[in-house]
């Protein structure tokens, strides 16, 4: 059976789950997800179930909000890990709060140029984290990274730790406000693209290479990456980058999986 749309059509948010839109879209339309997830129990369209992930639930909101059919993506997981849920750009929402996930996009809205972690904020001023976001979607999408994996996790690690201070404080200038991952995501990206490439993997994955020559390697190469000139401040870098490896691994977070 189809479903006729409520009267009053909400759009969806790129990502956005089907909890957050189904509320928005009844409260819209002057009732609640409850009452109108009882309407349809009681007529048969859906079944007793109350669980939030049942196709027929989704099958039915999809067809109340007339959306198309890859709405809702439902999986939670890629590869073995879990993808994140969290705040979309509070621009593309038209200035309220909504959750999804989003798996093709990192942490920076293109549209509007705005930083979408932890705080939302303009980014005008650091065109360098639009380009890295263009990377992200252009490379990392492809070789299965998003926001959460441990790719990701360990480049924003060994960016924190490898970055220069002189860089940070430039960039903390430009963007008025202090916010080590937004301010080291250039890093981030350069970082992670590094070490998802192939021959940088197949050398990681080889059992001749004992754990410590491996972190060494790894610390050398990433901060030759990110520090473009000066010997010594590479050298720093990456001792500090090998420390920052070191907590990782302790912590239990395999980049390599
Ligand atoms: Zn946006």
């Amino acid at each position: 059976m189809t479903l006729a749309p409520l009267p009053v059509p909400t759009r969806l948010t790129h990502g956005e789950g089907i909890d957050n839109y189904a509320s928005r879209h009844a409260q819209r339309n002057g009732t609640t997800v409850e009452q109108i997830e009882k309407a349809l129990r009681e007529a048969g369209i859906l079944p007793p179930s109350r669980s939030r992930r049942h196709p027929e639930r989704i099958q039915a909101w999809k067809q109340l909000g007339k959306l198309d059919g890859r709405a809702f993506d439902q999986r939670s997981t890629l590869h073995g890990h879990p993808i994140l849920e969290r705040a979309l750009c509070l621009r593309c929402a038209a200035g309220t709060q909504r959750v999804g996930r989003t798996l093709t996009v990192g942490w920076v809205c293109i549209a509007h140029r705005r930083w979408i972690g932890h705080n939302q904020l303009d980014i005008r001023a650091l065109p360098e984290l639009l380009a890295a976001e263009r990377h992200f979607r252009s490379t990392l999408v492809s070789r299965g990274a998003h926001v959460g994996t441990p790719v990701m996790v360990t480049a924003r690690e060994c960016a924190r730790a490898g970055i220069t201070l002189s860089t940070l404080e430039e960039r903390t200038t430009r963007a008025g406000t202090y916010d080590p991952e937004m301010l080291t995501y250039p890093e981030t990206i350069k970082i992670a693209r590094l070490i998802t490439q192939t021959s940088f993997k197949n050398w990681f994955h080889d059992p001749a290479h004992p754990p410590e020559q491996q972190r060494d390697r790894m610390a050398r190469e990433i901060a030759s990456s990110i520090i473009p000139t000066g010997e010594n401040r590479r050298l720093r870098s990456a001792e500090r980058i090998e420390k920052a490896l070191r907590k990782l691994s302790r912590l239990g977070i395999n980049w390599m999986t």
